[in-house]
């Protein structure tokens, strides 16, 4: 009488210890299967991912240049960062010198950069050429541009453009112009690979809408000067929000909206 009922209860035990590893064997099976496709559509979507490399250059000097003022080549303008003041005009705005679609200036040193970047871009592919759709933009030409559309267009005193710092680049084919499909042409994935180089930076990165405040815009750049844009280039670092530790500027702020 007590041998069979221990049997039983061994029995028990044996196919209850079996029955928790069937089920753990298929957890960690199901748990493999959970996790991995959200990884895989974070990757896809372009998420914000850790930054590749963030130890700065020992000689970089953070300080350099202002990020608060208009005229420093370093601003920093975005959805909570309007110019300041708000109807700032630049002091040395030259017409740029590369082709454009219509006249248009920038500022000086900008406007050098861009000539090199041109020639330098030109001397690797011979038939090809950059041309400006669009660069310094007045706070009262920005009042006619912005069309309320808060992804695409920034609202008057919130443009990089009235800087006098960015530039909207284009093909000399014509095609793709201020479309997304500007970054897959030869002129925009060279800009994108090459224009830190001449102190320019892609301003409005993909899948950063929610630090930048803007969509992916391929044909947007916007002068900071070699040295920055380098130091942005060798971290890793798409953003100037992210580089100087601004807060993300998704939407105009309950004042600016
Ligand atoms: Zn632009």
């Amino acid at each position: 009488m007590s041998s069979r009922p221990l049997r039983q209860r061994s029995g028990f035990w044996w196919a209850l210890f079996a029955a928790i590893v069937i089920v753990g064997a298929g957890a960690s099976f199901i748990g493999i299967s959970v996790v991995h496709p959200p990884s895989t559509a974070t990757a896809s979507t372009g998420s914000v991912r850790p930054q590749a490399d963030p130890t700065p250059t020992p000689t970089f000097d953070m300080r350099k240049y202002t990020i608060n003022s208009p005229a420093s080549r370093w601003v920093v303008v975005d959805k909570l960062r309007p110019l300041n003041p708000i109807g700032y005009i630049p002091p040395d705005l030259v017409h740029v010198s590369i082709a454009s679609t219509f006249s248009t200036t920038l500022r000086r040193e900008a406007n050098s950069a861009l000539v090199t970047m041109q020639a330098a871009f030109k001397r690797s592919h011979t038939s090809y050429g950059l041309v400006v759709h669009s660069a310094y933009r007045s706070y009262k030409t920005q009042q006619a541009v912005w069309d309320g559309d808060y992804n695409l267009t920034a609202k008057p005193g919130y443009s990089e453009h009235q800087t006098g710092w960015a530039v909207d680049l284009g093909a000399k084919s014509g095609k793709c112009s201020i479309y997304e499909c500007f970054g897959a042409l030869t002129e925009g994935v060279w800009l994108a690979a090459n224009s830190y180089k001449y102190g320019f930076i892609l301003r409005y990165p993909k899948g950063m809408q929610n630090v930048t405040g803007f969509q992916y815009e391929p044909w947007h750049f916007r002068y900071v000067g070699v040295e920055l844009a380098t130091e942005m280039h060798n971290r890793g670092i798409k953003t100037l929000e992210q580089f100087f530790g601004l807060p993300n500027a998704p939407k105009y702020n309950r004042w600016g909206h």
